[in-house]
């Protein structure tokens, strides 16, 4: 039997199947990017509307304490917490990722005196890497990059921070992090994840491993919505000696009592800066709680099928691309990548024919595979797609060639 034949009885075995329906997806179209922007959840716009015209309209300033504003970023990251393996009270969400790895980069500097270099790897999300360069240029930090199988060896008593994504933006190659968490402990270093490409896609168990601190996307696998707020977390152990650089009125122990002077909140709390995004964090409780109610062991499992799928049906259409991601399931994230030169033409011609995948310079077509809201059929079509596109030649037109400005 080819795959394709298999697709109604493997959808209709997927115990995921019906969440689709929770989603808006247009007509037409296979969605590969959820791993950039995840899909809208029906349920998203009601409750903004609501959010609108009850809350802000109606309740005006009395919606901050009658209908829950105030505890929203905390509500939230508690409700974030089980599914990166920490404790509610050690999740919060808030700001952007690139500014959550600022407050964390520079709070574990400070915890580790004498110490100021952050160790990374060349090819780290351009994010975490610039906002080391911040705090270089304010000579308080040193970066310092190894590849991947050196990071241990790098580890030395210079090393302030160990700070890695935990699955690769690019490749989707996993970290081992319970290893390299470990590794750096061992060497007197605090450890920061970023679970970006993690977060709603598969487990995490942060107190697991001993993380020391983690930051994550709000609109990627958690379909807050784009710009959603990020989270950050701190493990409890640190709450007392981690300081906060943003010192924001928000993250104050008293912010109403509108004193002089600086004191920041106990606990997680505490990494919060100024006024929340209340609509946008509405917007991700919703995307939050779906992805909770489905529950990341099985989005996991669903991924790993939907991938693995995904390559048979490559196979049998006799599609031969070279494979970027590690070939084995359960060492990368929910995501396939291939490297070849025309990986941009090949994908505005999968763009053009309702596949939308991504392509990551100079030469990687990036295929995520949202395990929410994602069938066995999109699999099958995807890779027949795919199949007709490089037999087809069509990506040698000139409207698929031509180079955008902006990636
Ligand atoms: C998407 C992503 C970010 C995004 O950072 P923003 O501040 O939201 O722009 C950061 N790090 C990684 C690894 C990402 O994948």
């Amino acid at each position: 039997m080819t795959p394709e034949t298999r697709v109604a009885e493997f959808d209709a075995a997927d115990p995921l199947a019906h969440y689709r329906d929770r989603f808006t997806l247009p007509g037409g179209v296979i969605y590969l990017d959820g791993n950039s922007l995840g899909a809208l959840p029906k349920a998203t716009g009601p409750a903004l509307q609501q959010v609108i015209a009850q809350q802000w309209g109606e309740g005006l300033i009395r919606s901050w304490n009658s209908a829950g504003w105030f505890e929203a970023a905390g509500r939230i990251g508690g409700k974030i917490a089980p599914l990166v393996g920490a404790d509610r009270d050690e999740v919060i969400a808030c700001d952007s990722t690139s500014v959550n790895l600022f407050k964390l980069i520079a709070g574990a500097l400070a915890m580790r005196p004498g110490r100021r270099v952050i160790l990374s790897e060349p090819g780290n999300f351009p994010t975490d890497l610039y906002m080391i360069a911040g705090l270089e240029a304010q000579g308080l930090a040193t970066r310092r990059l190894a590849e991947r199988h050196r990071l241990t060896e790098a580890l030395d008593g210079d090393v302030a921070l160990l700070m890695l994504t935990h699955v690769h933006y690019k490749t989707g190659a996993m970290h081992d992090m319970a290893a390299l968490t470990r590794a750096a402990h061992d060497a007197g270093a605090l450890v920061l994840w970023d679970l970006s490409h993690s977060t709603g896609a598969l487990p995490v168990d942060l107190n697991g491993v001993g993380a020391d601190f983690a930051v994550g996307c709000g609109y990627k696998y958690l379909c807050g919505g784009p710009g959603a707020p990020a989270f950050a977390f701190v493990a409890r152990r640190n709450h007392d000696t981690f300081q906060q650089p943003l010192t924001g009125w928000f993250g104050h122990a008293s912010p109403f009592a509108f004193s002089d002077d600086y004191e920041g909140a106990p606990g997680i709390e505490r990494l919060q800066c100024g006024t929340p995004p209340v609509l946008g964090l509405a917007a991700l409780e919703i995307g939050v709680d779906l992805i909770a109610e489905i529950g990341v062991h099985r989005l996991y499992a669903k991924s790993q099928a939907l991938s693995e799928f995904f390559l048979e049906s490559l196979m049998a259409h006799g599609v031969e691309l070279e494979l970027v991601s590690p070939p084995q399931a359960g060492k990368r994230g929910s995501q396939l990548s291939f490297r070849t030169p025309d990986a941009y033409a090949i994908c505005q011609a999968l763009i053009a024919r309702g596949v939308i995948g991504d392509f990551r310079a100079p030469d990687v077509l990036r295929l995520g595979f949202a395990p929410a809201y994602l069938s066995f059929a999109d699999m099958a079509g995807a890779a027949r797609h795919l199949a007709e596109v490089l037999t087809s030649g069509e990506w040698q037109r000139a409207e698929f060639q031509e180079r955008a400005a902006v990636t």
